[in-house]
């Protein structure tokens, strides 16, 4: 018999939430396809309490291996720039709109592959879960998948970088790109006038987010 479909991962969020739980829930869900290839679901990485919540697009070969999000490539270099923006990796939560790793093997390497809107929409009940535990006064969308999934399907990244809007999930909300994009730049010389701006984003996101968490106590959106 062939097992009807759900829609989104809503029918396997757990009744009683934590991170814990939604991690160990994730790991049973078959709400779009992307689990019958990848290891493992992935999960964020943060304390609770964060203030702060990065969202990139989905795990990759290492994270897929490991069970952590950030922890690849792309992850170390966010970790420099984020120690260079003086942002304290331990104090942010870092996370993916897609919680299975999409890819496809040539020879013994599995290349990473872009979610498509069903996986994405599919997806969504774990982030929306994970953030309404969090709390965050300040979401960043890290490259155009999360950025269009978040903030809205017209958003464009080349125009809007930097900018600030309000979001139900957070007092303010932003995009910036993905640091994988940087560690594709064409020469040494590109990619190390990317990692400035990536930088310069990091530092204007932790000037903006004072602002963002006086709004969030005056609007009651705070922490109790
Ligand atoms: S990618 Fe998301 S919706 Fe699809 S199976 Fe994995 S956890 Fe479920």
């Amino acid at each position: 018999m062939t097992r009807k479909r759900v829609e989104n991962a809503s029918a396997y969020l757990p009744e009683s939430r934590s991170l814990n739980s939604l991690r160990v829930a994730a790991q049973s869900c078959e709400a779009c396809d992307l689990y019958r290839n990848a290891t493992q679901a992935v999960l964020g990485a943060g304390p609770v309490s964060a203030k702060l919540v990065f969202i990139g697009e989905q795990p990759g070969n290492d994270e897929d291996l490991q069970g952590l999000p950030f922890v690849g490539p792309a992850g170390k270099l966010l970790d420099r720039a984020l120690a260079d923006a003086a942002i304290d990796r331990s104090e942010v939560y870092l996370t993916n709109v897609v919680k299975h790793f999409k890819f496809e093997e040539r020879g013994k390497r599995r290349i990473h592959k872009k979610p498509n809107t069903v996986e994405v929409n599919a997806c969504q009940p774990w982030l929306e879960a994970e953030i309404l535990l969090i709390k965050p006064k300040m979401i960043v969308c890290l490259g155009a998948t999360a950025a269009q999934s978040i903030l809205g399907r017209t958003y464009r990244l080349t125009k809007e970088r930097g900018t600030f809007r309000e979001h139900p999930w957070a007092a303010c909300a932003t995009a910036m790109i993905h640091p994988s994009a940087i560690l594709r730049a064409p020469d040494a010389e590109e990619r190390h006038r990317q990692y400035e701006e990536f930088v310069a984003d990091l530092k204007q996101i932790k000037n903006k987010l004072k602002q963002c968490s006086r709004a969030a106590a005056s609007s009651g959106r705070s922490r109790a």
